[in-house]
């Protein structure tokens, strides 16, 4: 089946109570047993098991073509119970540019508590190579990268991670399943961010870590899920579940508005660069074109100006909020230098974009007309 079709079908039968074709709302934390203490309905406790995130992970894992999921509270839990399923000792290569809060959280949780962590370009094959020492055993990526949209060969790191025995991961947040099919491409684990496109409305915070196969080590990110807690509450699940029907649709619409825009921004002079990995003139464009069926809904923009002529497109746009996150079907505008604080590499003259689903002309307008009164 085709993914519009799964993206609405996979996890969700009619209740078998009430024949309800939508899935209701379990908020029950805890489920009746027999006797003899077994629950041969395979629920007992919200934490272990609970049917609003069984249909979640199930559509989850349907989407990205896995055969696990574990749906958390947040993407940073589910990024989190990645790193704590290795050992202290173990060593993990890390992009540069993943994810400030990523970054954070190796440097500043899980260094302490012993992993060894390379950050390397993870553009550059031969840094990579390098990077990549027979103490690995994980091997992150995230592509296309925040906030200069870089574009890693999914296929060729996939293959130096193997090439020690380590796991490759991909947090596939801003691609979407819709875009992009990592475990086709040789990585072991997906990560998702599901506040994001997956939610798709900006009104609910989770995450879901997927498995290409069941293996020991996904055993481990299971029993973190349980024991650490982390979980996503039964609403967030169901509102989760119920952006997820739309995605593939909302996906078309984020990358075909991104693409005018990217490339009407590419035209105004008081623009340096535009990074969006559809330009042909972008870094990334060559293995987006291979890895990815379109661009996604992500761009940002070096303004000629730097930092002043930033703040001052940011004061001037009406319709793009001023605001973090992406992925809502609401426009976005953000300075990420300033959001993500002293240890950036973000240049400051950068304005990142979350391109929502209003009117390609309306948005064309917003820009056009907070870049003239510069
Ligand atoms: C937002 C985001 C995260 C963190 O997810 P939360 O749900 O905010 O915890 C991780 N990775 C990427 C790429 C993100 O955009």
């Amino acid at each position: 089946m085709e993914i519009e079709t799964r993206a609405i079908h996979a996890g969700r039968n009619p209740d078998p109570a009430t024949g309800a074709v939508t899935p209701p709302l379990y908020l029950s934390t805890t489920f009746e047993r027999e006797a003899d203490g077994s629950y041969p309905r395979g629920y007992n406790y919200i934490r272990d098991r609970h049917p609003n995130r069984v249909m979640l992970e199930e559509c989850l894992q349907s989407l990205e073509g896995g055969e696990v999921a574990a749906a958390f509270a947040s993407g940073s839990a589910a990024t989190t119970s990645v790193f704590q399923a290795l050992n202290p000792g173990d060593r993990v290569v890390a992009p540069h540019d993943a994810y400030s809060g990523t970054g954070a959280l190796l440097r500043s949780l899980m260094q302490p508590w012993g992993l060894n962590v390379t950050f390397a370009d993870m553009t550059n094959l031969a840094e990579v190579k390098a990077a990549v020492t027979p103490d690995t055993r994980l091997v992150w990526l995230e592509t296309p990268s925040n906030p200069t949209l870089k574009v890693t060969d999914i296929c060729e790191v996939a293959a130096i991670a193997h090439r020690v025995g380590a796991l490759c991961a991909c947090d596939n947040t801003w691609a979407t399943p819709v875009l992009q099919q990592p475990f086709t491409l040789g990585c072991d684990l997906v990560v998702h961010s599901t506040t994001k496109y997956l939610g798709g409305h900006s009104d609910v915070l989770g995450g879901a870590v997927i498995g290409g196969k069941d293996s020991e080590f996904f055993e481990k990110i299971r029993h973190i899920q349980h024991l650490g807690g982390a979980v996503a509450s039964p609403f967030d699940c169901w509102l989760i579940l119920r952006g997820i029907s739309t995605l593939p649709y909302r996906m078309k619409g984020h990358c075909a508005n991104a693409a005018r825009l990217a490339a009407w921004l590419e035209r105004q002079p008081a623009i340096a660069r535009v990074h969006y990995p559809g330009l042909p003139s972008h870094s990334g464009y060559a293995i987006a074109t291979q890895q990815m069926s379109d661009f996604g809904g992500m761009l940002s923009i070096e303004l000629k100006g730097g930092k002043k002529a930033a703040f001052a497109m940011a004061a001037n746009m009406k319709l793009f909020r001023r605001a973090t996150s992406l992925g809502g079907v609401e426009s976005l505008i953000e300075h990420r230098a300033s959001v993500e604080g002293k240890n950036t590499r973000t240049p400051d003259s950068l304005l990142r974009l979350s391109v929502g689903l209003e009117n390609i002309n309306d948005l064309i307008e917003d820009c056009d007309r907070a870049l003239r009164s510069l």
